[in-house]
């Protein structure tokens, strides 16, 4: 069934007693063309493009848990293409065209809310590099405005600009990026993958990778053994611990990251808020909730849930930059495991085992890249070859040293 307002009145006439899941809770079958591991939003994306684009409908996506459980539905839901390297820039701009059309694709509506992403600069040195920055996007024909103390306190009057020890001298604006409803992602991909045929199994754990003369055939899971033409891991926090069941040892690290959500507040905030001087960013949810994160807690951990040194740490640099933070009440926070590269750039290759494919390495931007990762994965499973787009993402850079390091820390996971 197509959802439109027409099929809402129906239901709605028909005091809402026939609606029907959004997918259908499909068993393994002994064999696909490809099956995914993992149904988070890369690993349902990527199985929606294999069939809406590729025609490949014999797909699997295995889930150990239920869809949703992973960081898809945990992150701060932020989407931008704002960033700096050549390797990054067509990338997540990609992404954010496919956000731009994908309710209407997937006829399901993710609340694609481009509200805007101002991140503020405290100093002349790192006005510098914001502008940059934004030159560097505007030369990939990505949107960016700088925008001096005036206008940001135009935008955003409750801010603490004249700070002692973080003043406010500007920030750098990108108007088409957002937020958009996490779950909704998950579900609204999962539904128009199902729809076009692929199998959404969930409760079914991979535990083996079952590998013949070098080449992978299929997956042993807790339901059983399934054979596999192809298969794509996109288990994101997992990866690592996935991989090893093929004899992989990956370039990443697992930590946990946390989110927050406040109290509901009247409108307060009007866009997504990144402070330059600690890392703490915030938007407002559409119920009103002020929704924000900050660090990662800094330790290796597949656990889903953080600690309260960090927590103290992120509302610390929420009230430092937002004063009125300081009497509002938080509601409820959560840990994700975040896939951690060496660089903090994703991977989106082939494996040293046939026909195993990767994708992970997300760490803080995983969500925004949903839909270009998807795409892009697909491309690769389909066509076995990679996606221009998604040139930059090979697994051996890191042995060949062409890194994509955004933030230049190095090869250090917990600080990208
Ligand atoms: C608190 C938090 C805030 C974040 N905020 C943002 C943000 O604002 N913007 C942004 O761009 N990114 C953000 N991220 C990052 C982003 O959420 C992730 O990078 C992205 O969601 C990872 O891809 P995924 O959706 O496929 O992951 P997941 O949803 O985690 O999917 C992976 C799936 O693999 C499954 N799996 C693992 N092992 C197995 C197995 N053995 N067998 C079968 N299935 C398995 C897991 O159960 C899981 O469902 C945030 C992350 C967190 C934790």
């Amino acid at each position: 069934m197509r959802y439109s307002i027409f099929s809402l009145l129906a239901h709605a006439a028909a005091g809402n007693r026939r609606w029907t899941p959004a997918w259908r809770d499909a068993a393994p079958k002994p064999g696909y063309d490809v099956v995914i591991v993992g149904g988070g939003g890369h690993g349902l994306a990527t199985a929606y493009y294999l069939a809406r684009v590729h025609g490949i409908r014999n797909v699997a996506v295995v889930e150990k848990g239920w869809i949703g459980s992973g960081n898809v539905g945990r992150n701060t839901t932020i989407i931008r293409s704002n960033y700096g390297l050549p390797g990054n820039i067509p990338f997540y701009e990609f992404s954010l065209k496919l956000w731009e059309g994908l309710e209407q694709d997937i006829n399901y509506n993710a609340m694609v809310s481009q509200r805007g992403v101002l991140n503020l600069f405290h100093t002349d040195a790192q006005r510098d590099s914001f502008v940059r920055r934004g030159n560097a996007m505007r030369l990939h024909d990505v949107d960016a405005e700088l925008l001096d103390v005036a206008a940001v306190r135009r935008l955003a009057p409750f801010l603490d600009f004249d700070n002692a020890r973080f003043p406010i001298r500007g920030g750098l604006l990108q108007r088409r990026g957002g937020t958009v409803r996490h779950d909704a992602v998950a579900w609204g991909y999962a539904r128009a993958a199902d729809r076009l045929g692929v199998d959404i199994i969930q409760n079914c754990e991979v535990s083996g990778i079952r590998i013949v003369q070098g080449a992978a055939v299929g997956v042993e899971t807790s339901r059983g053994f399934i054979r596999a033409g192809k298969i794509g891991l996109a288990c994101a926090g997992n990866s690592s611990r996935v991989a090893a069941l093929a004899g992989l040892r990956l370039p990443i690290e697992s930590h946990v990251l946390q989110a927050f959500v406040s109290e509901g507040l009247k409108p307060v905030i009007p866009c997504v808020i990144t402070f330059g001087a600690g890392h703490f960013y915030v938007s407002q949810s559409d119920k009103g909730s002020l929704v924000f994160g900050g660090d990662i807690d800094g330790y290796n951990s597949y656990a889903q849930r953080g600690n309260l040194p960090t927590v103290e740490d992120v509302c610390e640099g929420g009230v430092a930059l937002m004063p009125f933070l300081g009497r509002v009440r938080l509601l409820r926070s959560w840990g994700g495991i975040m896939d951690m590269s060496m660089d903090g750039s994703p991977i989106i290759d082939r494996t040293a085992v046939a026909r195993l494919f990767l994708n992970a390495g997300w760490c803080y931007g995983g969500f925004k890249a949903t839909p270009a990762s998807g795409w892009c994965f697909a491309h690769l499973l389909a066509a076995d070859e990679t996606h221009p787009v998604a040139a930059a993402y090979r697994l051996d850079r890191f042995a060949a040293g062409r890194v994509v390091d955004e933030k230049g820390q190095g090869p250090h996971p917990n600080r990208h």
